[in-house]
């Protein structure tokens, strides 16, 4: 008799595991709550699909036992990733750090192969089928809110995790695993905006640089970043802030403060700063402090920086004391906001925590608790750094489950 699998979700995780298993022979049903599949996939990377990353080490993923990534990551590495993709039309085109896209520069690209894929190989795909109850007696039933039952001898719960739920991955994925006794990790936000504190940030909303970004805690740095940073309404953002949310939420969660330092100005230490400094303001000896610091920082941040070092917009230049310059070259190298919150699910690109690692095997992606049940992707407790690692996991461990459900 055919195997029959029914794949839950229709995101990145599932259509990958839809095809492999079918390739391998099964009978294969998968369920989208949404009208279409993949609409998560479209906004990835800017529209642009940043599909996995070359440089790759197990240390981009995270959660309470990152190394349980390793197993699938190596099964189905980068290599096989770009040749599975380019098998199916996908030329890659590698960027900075690693990071690859469709040479379209298309996620809509991806999505259409994945589509096309799951059309030829015969994935039997139903939208509009939102599950709503899954249980295992002999087999599995699988219940839509709308009542329809759907039986298979395996499921594939690929439901994806909190992050984006206009999505369609809103958690439900949590509580049909809690069902079938699994337990799951607090979830939290990750590769997400910062909201810090003060009042400012109206004013330099949309300042763009340049920069470095760390997190501290109790004046030690935890981890840092460098990229295009961005000053918004409610405090900040930009790939490398996103980058190091996740230590930032995480010390909040435990309820310790987390502190953000940035430097405007990343390619000089602080020391050649300041030297540059005194030179500038020597030359500069006629200007007040607000007009003479035009040309070196964006001026919408000029008001706020002397406003933060009680120095005076109207001082001459002349007038300002060694003292104030080591001050104002210090911020310029490490400006310290205290962070009080992040943007929450709606913005986040991924979701920390998850179902819980220990009862998942490494090598199929099966339960440990449920024979015939398999989890994969954003569900999972393991989350990967920015730059490709999240939909690389989504494609490794949908490998796995995809194969060995086969079985
Ligand atoms: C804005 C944004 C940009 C991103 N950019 C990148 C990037 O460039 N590179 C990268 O590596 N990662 C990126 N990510 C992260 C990446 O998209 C996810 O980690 C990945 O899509 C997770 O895949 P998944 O299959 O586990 O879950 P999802 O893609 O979330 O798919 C889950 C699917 O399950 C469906 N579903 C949920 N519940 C039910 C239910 N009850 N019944 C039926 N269907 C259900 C959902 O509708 C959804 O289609 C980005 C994320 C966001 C939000």
């Amino acid at each position: 008799m055919v195997n029959r699998i029914i794949v839950i979700g229709g995101g990145a995780s599932g259509m990958m595991a839809a095809i492999i298993a079918r390739r391998k022979g099964s009978d294969v049903i998968l369920l989208e709550r949404n009208d279409r599949v993949g609409k998560k996939l479209l906004t990835t990377g800017n529209g642009r699909c940043n599909y996995t990353n070359l440089n790759l080490s197990i240390n981009n993923y995270h959660g309470h036992n990152p190394s349980f990534a390793e197993e699938a990551l190596s099964e189905f590495n980068v290599d096989k990733t770009l040749e599975f993709f380019e098998s199916l039309g996908i030329t890659p085109a590698d960027e900075d750090n690693g990071k690859v896209y469709p040479l379209s520069f298309q996620a809509s690209s991806m999505l259409d192969v994945l589509r096309f894929e799951m059309e030829f190989q015969g994935v039997q795909v139903v939208t509009d089928a939102f599950v709503f109850e899954i249980t295992k007696k002999n087999n599995f039933t699988v219940k839509l809110k709308d009542g329809r039952l759907f039986h298979s001898d395996k499921v594939i719960l690929a439901t994806g995790g909190m992050a984006m739920p206009v999505s369609g991955s809103d958690g439900t994925g949590y509580s049909f695993s809690r069902s079938l006794g699994h337990t799951v990790r607090d979830t939290f936000p990750g590769l997400v905006q910062l909201k810090l504190e003060g009042n400012i940030f109206k004013q330099i909303n949309g300042v763009k640089f340049i920069g470095r970004a760390g997190i501290y805690h109790k004046n030690r740095l935890l981890v840092d970043d460098s990229g295009d940073i961005l000053f918004t309404d409610y405090g900040i953002s930009g790939p490398p802030i996103l980058q190091i949310s996740r230590k930032a939420i995480e010390l909040m969660n435990m309820g310790h403060e987390a502190e953000l330092r940035i430097s405007i100005i990343s390619s000089k230490p602080k020391d050649q700063i300041k030297d540059y400094l005194i030179r500038r303001f020597k030359n500069l000896y006629m200007k007040n402090m607000d007009e003479a610091l035009v040309g070196m920082i964006n001026k919408k941040l000029i008001i706020p920086i002397l406003k933060e070092l009680s120095i005076d917009k109207n001082i001459k230049v002349s007038d300002i004391s060694i003292e104030q310059i080591d001050c104002l070259a210090g911020l310029l190298t490490s400006w310290s906001f205290k962070i009080i919150g992040n943007k929450g699910w709606g913005q986040a690109q991924v979701t920390a925590g998850g179902v819980n690692t220990d009862e998942i095997h490494s090598n199929t992606m099966e339960s440990k608790l449920v024979k015939g049940l398999y989890i994969i992707g954003e569900l999972l407790d393991i989350d990967g750094d920015c730059g490709g690692f999240n939909l690389q996991w989504a494609w490794s461990s949908a490998y796995l489950a995809g194969m060995n459900a086969s079985i």
